[in-house]
């Protein structure tokens, strides 16, 4: 491990990205790396619900576009993220779930880190065959009862997913800040590949602990 006088030196700041397909737990794997490296983690998707739920603003102008499955129109997304990135607790860092999710986001979060003289430290990569995607969010269906959710309609979004949001892997991976973790396994052996695959990169939490 690192030795104490070096503990703070290996790592400055915590800003990362986790993308994966729906079904591939990078939900619940994001919350457990932001708790270890003590930095927020901020998934798109749950602030959007949060304000549909809440009966907001945002809340009312983005209801009908997620209910269809669609996506939010990029400006409106990126202004979301840029003020919460803005807020103090995201000053040294971030794990941002479920953004970028295509091409022109990636832009507007590159304008933004670059504005701010901020840059990235790493990318993870949940990667889960389609098979599996599909059968653990089926699975998530029944045991929630959401009907809705048919196997027609969670293909659909995995195609999305395939033709919108992976492509931009290829970008970052040319920047060589793409950490490529199998998401197959138990939650605990997915979380041990990302902290093994971090520390690799230099990359160690600032609080253990908080993952265990
Ligand atoms: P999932 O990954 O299960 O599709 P999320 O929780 O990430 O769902 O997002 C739920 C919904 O919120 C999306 O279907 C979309 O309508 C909206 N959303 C979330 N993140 C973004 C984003 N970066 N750009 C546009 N829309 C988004």
């Amino acid at each position: 491990m690192t030795p104490p006088a070096n503990g703070d030196a290996a790592i400055s700041s915590a800003r990362f990205l986790i993308v994966g397909p729906q079904g591939s737990g990078k939900g619940t794997q994001g919350v457990l790396v932001a708790a270890a490296f003590g930095v927020p983690q901020v998934a798109t998707g749950d602030i959007f619900r949060a304000n549909v739920a809440g009966g907001t603003e945002l809340g009312k102008r983005v209801q009908v576009i997620i209910e269809a499955g669609d996506l939010v129109p990029d400006a409106l997304t990126s202004e979301l993220v840029r003020d919460r990135l803005a807020q103090a607790d995201a000053a040294e860092g971030f794990l941002l779930d479920g953004y970028p999710r295509n091409r022109g986001q990636v832009d507007d979060l590159d304008a933004f880190l670059t504005g701010r003289g901020e840059a990235l430290d790493a990318v993870i990569e949940l990667e889960v065959p389609r098979d599996e995607s599909i059968s653990r969010l089926t699975q998530r269906a029944v045991e929630q009862g959401r009907t809705d959710d048919t196997e027609e309609v969670i293909a659909n979004r995995l195609a999305i997913y395939e033709r919108e949001t992976a492509p931009i892997l290829d970008v970052y991976r040319e920047r060589g800040l793409v950490v490529r973790i199998d998401g197959v396994g138990t939650l605990a052996e997915v979380t041990e590949r990302i902290f093994e695959a971090l520390a690799a990169r230099g990359l160690a939490p600032r609080h253990p602990g908080a993952a265990a």
